[in-house]
């Protein structure tokens, strides 16, 4: 079997923060001699591993204890609210939900929900939430099946379905309301979204220096206690390898990666990934590798990722051209991997130099 299992999902994921953290210590020249030595904390949440490293603030009446606890209450928060894999989460309740009744979610689920529909809007629907349903027929969500391509009528019947501006928000009274008997998965946000939580409240508090990591999301403040950028490593796209493509230096943004070979599944030689193509309900079958988008908020890089992959490198540049996203792209080609960057990506590599 070539799909990622749960253990090796707990595994692969905090690869990327390893490369940084392996990065972070191996070669550089410190600017500053004798740093102070940055926190770290780590745990489990939604199904993966989180690292969170910060310099502590001296003023803070937080306790290094209390700080780290904060900082799992948030994430956990978003994991009870938001899984799919928890039957009693918002979500899940929102799912089972009839069609065409109001239902009313705390401001956090409310706020990715938003956010997801306006990232809908501007990629022509590449990125859609309502794909929970196709993504569990494919097998790649919560109930889990043998890998198989699903029977076309099924696919159908769940495809008409899809859609999300079959979602309707209420925003004065924070409830959603869905036309058909659609299900949400905010598998592709989330996680990203669970990063800005601990991230505001870092900041809240006064941490000027941090990197917090959930399951390969990214986002960072200031600079390492050496004097340098946060160098985040991009994974080979190789399955099954633990090669290092290249590598991002970032202070003060977020970076999140997705891709197609970790979880998939073969069939009769050809690919099938968890990305799926709202437009089709079928898998992504293009040449793009990876896509590694560097921005503001984890939660909107996070989502970008995962629609440009669905765009595919063409329209995804298209993309990153009229909203000055940066990006970068490792493409299949027949003479192996090649990396391509957005002209942001350009400019912002080139602003570190
Ligand atoms: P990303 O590229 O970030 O996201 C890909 C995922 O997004 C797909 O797997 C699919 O679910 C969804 N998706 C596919 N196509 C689209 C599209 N066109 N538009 C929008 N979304 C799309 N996993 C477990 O095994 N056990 C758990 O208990 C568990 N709990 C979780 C709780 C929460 C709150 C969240 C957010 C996730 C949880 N997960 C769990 C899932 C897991 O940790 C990852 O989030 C998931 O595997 C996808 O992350 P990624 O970075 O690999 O891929």
């Amino acid at each position: 079997m070539i799909r990622r299992t749960m253990a090796q999902s707990f595994f692969f994921i905090p690869f990327v923060l390893f490369c940084a953290l392996f990065l972070q210590g191996c070669g550089e020249e410190p600017a500053v001699e004798n740093p102070p030595k940055l926190h770290t904390f780590t745990g489990q949440v939604m199904g993966t591993w989180y690292t969170v490293k910060y310099l502590p603030f001296a003023a803070s009446d937080l306790s290094l204890e209390g700080i780290d606890t904060q900082i799992h209450t948030r994430l956990s928060r978003v994991d009870q609210l938001m899984s799919t894999y928890k039957p009693e989460s918002e979500v899940s309740r929102f799912n089972r939900a009839l069609p065409n009744e109001w239902f009313e979610v705390s401001a956090e689920t409310f706020e990715v929900v938003s956010l997801s529909q306006s990232i809908s809007e501007k990629t022509a629907g590449a990125f859609d939430i309502s794909v929970a349903r196709l993504v569990n027929l494919w097998g790649f969500g919560p109930d889990y099946k043998a890998e198989q391509v699903p029977d076309e009528d099924n696919l159908f019947n769940v495809l008409v379905e899809v859609g999300y501006e079959k979602i309707e928000l209420h925003s004065s009274e924070l409830k959603l309301r869905k036309k058909t008997p659609l299900q949400i998965d905010l598998s592709a946000i989330a996680k990203g979204y669970g990063v800005d939580q601990v991230a505001d409240f870092l900041d809240e508090i006064s941490v000027t220096t941090y990197m917090v990591e959930v399951g390969g999301e990214i986002r960072t403040r200031g600079l390492k206690p050496n004097g340098k950028p946060w160098r985040i490593a991009v994974e080979s796209p190789i399955t099954n390898q633990r090669d290092v493509h290249s590598i991002i230096d970032i202070t003060d943004q977020a970076v999140a990666t997705s891709g197609d070979y970790r979880n998939y599944f073969e069939k009769d030689g050809q690919r099938f990934s968890h990305t799926i193509d709202p437009k089709t309900g079928y898998p992504i079958t293009h040449n793009l590798a990876s896509v590694t988008v560097v921005g503001k908020t984890a939660a909107e890089v996070d989502a970008l990722a995962t629609a440009f992959s669905v765009l595919g490198l063409d329209q995804a540049m298209r993309y990153a051209k009229a909203y000055n996203v940066a990006a970068y792209f490792i493409v299949k080609e027949p003479e192996g991997f090649v990396g391509k960057a957005s002209d942001a990506f350009i400019e912002m590599t080139r602003k570190k130099l």
